[in-house]
């Protein structure tokens, strides 16, 4: 593809605006437009009209069906494909897409995990149009975004809740915006830029692993003898073939529509990261569901599997997804970018506040939208941000809270000072904000970074989390201001109050530390180390209060999500025990015990000629000691296993998972990886660490 022809074949397969505006007659675009920007519904008669043109231009693009695409609770996206053939006349067919083919799909949900919402005689569910996520045509079908919910309209999805909290927030937001005398903006917008990392390896040695197959990450292996110490990978040279992958998939993505930006090597051997351009919350969030399926099928053309697992491999670096999140009004203005006069200050700093109060005030919902077995793994590695959530501003915004909270004047490097409503605040250099990479949610200059989210999290889930929480502290905010008679005099305690009662969250240190966790804990901080800690805690009264207060969620669309969540988690981590004791029995034991019989051949043979065999002796009574000791955890493991019974709740199922199963898979793991450090090469009968993390060789 030529660079040049980049402008003219972006977008080229999506359904977007440009194309409503060139090929729907006035009416029937202004009509979608109004359902896109004010959330109306589209009148079926223009529906009519839309189905129509878009099924032509789907056909031109090489479409013969069209599907419903929505995003269950499983994790990743589903779709049924229908052809566009309607039997005519006599054996004929013609190319048929009606209105209500469009706007709304009768589902079977019954295999769809509904946490207890649906009772089984009413298996049906449905899916329902969301044009604020432009279609597109892939593999030929029209693809249709679409929420997906129960017959009694309760949410079976991931898609439902954010956008119900895209409108939470932006009623909340424009009240603050009004406060400020700002008419001009019609609408708020919770933007995202998601960063996604992932490992590519090579197809051959993935094939022979069971546990990447069922698992997607590694139960057994020794660590490789060169790990990421020299850090050598992180924005290293990109290798010719993983060039062409990259190539490959930024052209796919951009036909789709997505903004694929940056790429480049990251931190782990055969780790990679993309990153797009941000855009509103729903809109990035399908595009990165794209982005994850895309990176997977581009990499089965190149040999390579795409693994986006939070932990492939112990002992290395585990994949995360930063969330880049920030607000952006209609007119153009990012409300999370300090501004240039004294009434923008007071506004951005108000902003400011209201996510403070709520990362404080939820801290568990946080940690819950990044809940999964997997990310577990890596959350409190020294990769990633511990299970505790805090904040870091960056010294000179910590300066002017600090000062606003003590009631100074704060004197900045530029030597302004600082009266909220009055003046104006000092520049925020946009480097000087970002210098904790160890932070779970850091202020980059004009966005927050939330970088707890696992790097397969459907990110509507933190997303939805976000929006909600902030909006909530909006409408309180809202609520005070509104009634206040002295509008500054009022904004400046309100602000000054909030920094306050929340500054427990803010956090500049190393959050890798051993200290930072204790001093969390003297700090009041919650440290739910586990997703069965975190998700127990979803339907506390006061998120249940939340939710429900923005209709976001109700209290029964809660039960059923923690109960999804916890069967998840739980059926993980059972899969896992159940690889582990066939890789044990069928993978692990043969070669040991192949070695160890070479081995006292060797030693018999020595001993027989008179010769000094201490070099066997040694090996062999260690491996003899390991592998008692490996036999006897396997057959704990396999009791344990047994005794998993999977008619117990979802949360006992969930506890045994963690407490029995997972301390089982460790344990097993480390003896048999101390055997393999032991073991000859030619004996081990799969792919080692080495093999994979250096699979892609040029
Ligand atoms: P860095 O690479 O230092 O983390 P970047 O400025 O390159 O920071 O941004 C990283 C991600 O943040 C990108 O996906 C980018 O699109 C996103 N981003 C930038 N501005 C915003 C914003 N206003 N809202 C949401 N995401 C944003
Ligand atoms: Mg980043």
């Amino acid at each position: 593809m030529e660079a040049k022809k980049i402008p003219e074949y972006f977008g080229t397969m999506v359904f977007n605006d440009k194309v409503m505006k060139e090929r729907l007659p006035k009416e029937a675009y202004d009509a979608v437009r109004q359902a896109i920007d004010k959330g109306t519904q589209l009148p079926l008669s223009y529906a009519k009209i839309v189905a129509s043109v878009m099924k032509d231009w789907a056909i031109e693009k090489g479409a013969t069906h069209f599907t419903h695409w929505f995003q269950p609770m499983t994790g990743i996206t589903a779709e049924k494909h229908d052809s566009f053939i309607e039997p005519f006349g006599d054996g004929e067919v013609i190319m048929k897409f009606s209105e209500k083919s469009l706007v709304k799909g009768e589902s079977d949900a019954s295999s769809f995990p509904s946490g207890g919402l649906r009772a089984t005689f009413e298996a049906r569910g449905y899916t329902a149009w969301d044009p604020t996520s432009y279609a597109f045509v892939k593999d030929g079908s029209l693809y249709i975004p679409t929420a997906f919910c129960a017959y009694s309209g309760e949410a079976l999805d991931k898609k439902t809740p954010l956008l119900r909290s895209m409108e939470a927030f932006n009623k909340q937001a424009l009240r603050i915006l009004r406060l400020f005398g700002n008419t001009a903006a019609k609408k708020v917008t919770p933007t995202v830029g998601a960063e996604q990392e992932y490992f590519l390896i090579d197809k051959s040695v993935y094939e022979k692993r069971m546990d990447l197959v069922h698992c997607g990450r590694t139960l057994f292996g020794a660590r490789p003898s060169k790990g990421q110490e020299l850090e050598d990978h992180y924005y290293g040279a990109i290798k010719s073939r993983i060039s062409a992958y990259m190539k490959e998939l930024d052209e796919e993505l951009w036909k789709l529509g997505v903004y694929a930006k940056t790429k480049h090597n990251e931190v782990a051997p055969s780790q990679h990261e993309l990153a797009p351009v941000f855009t509103s919350t729903n809109t990035a969030s399908d595009h990165n569901q794209l982005t994850m399926q895309l990176m997977k099928s581009v990499a089965n053309r190149h040999g390579l599997v795409c693994l986006l697992h939070e932990k492939p491999f112990a002992s290395v670096s585990g994949s995360g997804k930063h969330n880049n999140w920030s607000i952006s009004t209609d007119t153009g203005e990012n409300l999370l970018d300090p501004g240039a006069t004294p009434n923008e200050n007071a506004q951005f700093l108000l902003f400011l506040v209201a996510v403070i109060k709520a990362v404080d005030e939820y801290q568990d919902l946080l940690r819950i939208s990044v809940a999964s077995a997997g990310n577990d793994h890596r959350l409190g590695a020294t990769e990633a941000p511990p299970a505790i959530i805090s904040i870091y501003l960056g010294e000179e915004l910590d300066g002017v809270l600090r000062a606003i909270e003590k009631d100074e004047t704060y004197v900045g490097k530029e030597k302004t000072e600082l009266k909220i409503g009055v003046s104006v605040l000092p520049t925020i250099p946009k480097d000087s904000t970002d210098r904790n990479r160890t932070s779970p949610f850091a202020f980059t200059g004009n966005k927050f970074e939330f970088r707890m989210v696992g790097s397969s999290t459907n990110i509507a889930c933190p997303n939805f989390i976000i929006n909600t929480i902030v909006a909530e502290e909006l409408s309180q905010f809202a609520d005070r201001l509104e009634k206040a008679e002295d509008f500054n005099l009022e904004l400046h305690e309100l602000i000054k109050e909030t920094i306050k009662n929340h500054n427990r969250i803010l956090f500049s240190g190393n959050n890798y530390s051993k200290e930072w966790e204790k001093e969390a804990k003297r700090r009041g901080l919650l440290n739910l180390k586990s997703t069965v800690d975190a998700l127990v805690r979803y339907t506390d009264e006061k998120n249940v209060k939340l939710f429900e207060k923005h209709r976001v969620l109700s209290g029964s669309e809660i039960r059923s999500r923690m109960e999804i969540l916890l069967e998840n988690y739980s059926n993980i981590v059972h899969i896992e025990t159940l690889t582990a004791v066939d890789m044990a029995r069928k993978e692990i034991t043969p070669s040991i015990v192949k070695y160890q019989t070479f081995l006292l051949n060797e030693y018999k043979l020595k001993k027989e000629c008179g010769l000094p065999c201490s070099l066997e002796e040694k090996l062999i009574k260690n491996l003899a000691e390991l592998s008692e000791k490996f036999a006897e955890i396997l057959d704990k493991t396999i009791k344990d296993e047994k005794a998993y019974d999977s008619s117990w709740n979802n949360l006992k199922k969930a506890k045994y998972a963690k407490n029995t199963l997972l301390k089982d898979l460790g344990e097993l793991r480390k003896y048999a990886d101390e055997m393999e450090l032991l073991t000859g090469k030619e004996f081990i009968s799969i792919p080692t660490y080495e093999d994979i993390l250096y699979s892609v060789k040029y």
